[in-house]
């Protein structure tokens, strides 16, 4: 089958008339190759997704996180509709608040207690208040090349910005303790907190796990100098470990923010703490107009439940080491310098012999043109619906994509 493209490009035709970009932010076609990507999708099952065009993909995007567990996944979906039916937005909040605060407790390691929003920059937001609102402080530390959301201090916009919205961020680089421990020192009792992601998952750059002590140096530079680790889990909550990113690199953060993997695709995101986090937390005012609502909470609880009872991080792990094998041992048959970063379940895949991604974009095109829709810009995703024959077929697939880049440029 000719993948083609017609019926995405006139729906982005229209959609370019009426919403300023066609597709705005991360979804934009701009972040894959255009034209020979899909731009609007008409359904997803599984690990599996079908364009406008009627074009079939095993998705690694994996909506850039959220799914985990399948999209339209029967058990997930019938709770948030069951709940949907009782009611959505109310005042006062359902029990699933309490019975999901509980969840969030007793499943994380490093939480004596949980609030919700919807988007990942809430959480963190809230974090960060939380943090200045208990040391009375203003800096905050974050890593370079490292992504928060698009709030105006968390650096990734650059309209509508203004200097004093990054006057108290100070910046040092991911997986450095001696670097951190210079920044601390260079700006004594002036740090609120250290706000960092488990591992380094940049866009446009191979990922970066800790070297071993990393965290424990930083615990230890935050605790001597009474600054607030918070760890922006959002991208990397609970496809490592379901008890957080944070237990799975054997350390544990003050506050940490969850968000995509929740409710496998249904909006929410949660800030949890420990407890000398509590009271602050309880005198900060932080709210939205959605972020009580009860149905993503009843999925939530089903996602939750279900990632548990099949051990969806070890089946993601699995998967994601069949994949990183398979396309590694392709590669370097056809004479290609290529790797795959990160972990297994989130991995990041890069040509090590270019830093101008050419031949990236050409194997991720013509994996998409034969029905597997990969990143090169950006880590992909592995969920627990990618089965041994998606990985195989996927790996298929990769070959004739490698024989393609081998053609093109030798090496
Ligand atoms: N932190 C990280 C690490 C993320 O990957 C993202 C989203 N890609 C965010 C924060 C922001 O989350 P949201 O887009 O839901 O606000």
């Amino acid at each position: 089958m000719t993948y083609t493209f017609t019926q995405s490009k006139a729906l982005f035709q229209r959609a370019a008339k009426v919403i300023p970009q066609g597709i705005y932010g991360h979804f934009n076609p701009a972040t894959t190759v255009p034209g020979f990507y899909p731009y609007f999708i008409s359904r997803a099952k599984g690990c599996r997704f079908w364009d406008v065009d009627g074009n079939e993909y095993i998705d690694y995007a994996c909506a850039y996180g959220p799914m985990i567990l399948g999209y339209a996944h029967d058990r997930i979906d019938e709770a948030f509709a069951r709940q949907a039916r009782n009611g959505t937005a109310t005042m006062p909040p359902s029990t699933l608040l309490v019975d999901l605060a509980e969840k969030m407790v007793e499943v994380n390691d490093c939480a004596d207690w949980a609030v919700f929003a919807k988007n990942g920059a809430d959480a963190i937001s809230w974090a960060v208040a939380l943090a200045r609102g208990y040391r009375k402080r203003d800096k905050i530390v974050l890593a370079h090349g490292a992504y928060h959301g698009t709030q105006p201090w968390a650096g990734t916009n650059h309209i509508g910005v203004l200097p004093a919205d990054r006057a108290d961020v100070l910046m040092a680089p991911w997986g450095d303790a001696n670097a951190f421990r210079r920044v601390v020192e260079e700006n004594k009792n002036r740090i609120a907190g250290a706000l960092f992601t488990p591992y380094h998952h940049p866009v446009f750059e191979p990922q970066a796990l800790p070297a071993p002590g990393f965290w424990r140096d930083m615990r230890r530079i935050c605790d001597e100098n009474d600054i607030v680790l918070i760890i922006d889990d959002v991208r990397a909550g609970w496809r490592l470990d379901i008890k957080g990113s944070a237990h799975y690199f054997g350390f544990r953060p003050d506050l940490a923010c969850y968000c995509k993997a929740i409710a496998n695709g249904y909006p929410i995101s949660a800030l949890v703490g420990t407890d000398r986090m509590r009271m602050v937390a309880a005198k900060a005012f932080q709210t939205g107009s959605y972020w009580n609502n009860s149905p993503e909470m009843a999925a939530a609880l089903a996602c939750i439940d279900e990632m548990q009872k099949i051990d969806a991080a070890a089946i993601c792990d699995s998967r994601g080491g069949e994949l990183r094998r398979g396309l590694e041992e392709r590669a370097a048959a056809h004479g290609l310098s290529f790797r795959m970063s990160g972990p297994n379940a989130i991995p990041f895949l890069h040509f090590t012999n270019e830093s101008n991604f050419k031949r990236a974009q050409l194997f991720c095109r013509e994996c998409s043109l034969r029905g597997v829709y990969f990143f090169w810009h950006h880590n992909m995703f592995l969920s627990a619906a990618h089965t041994e024959a998606d990985i195989q077929k996927t790996i298929d697939v990769a070959d004739q994509a490698f024989q393609i880049v081998k053609d093109q440029f030798g090496e």
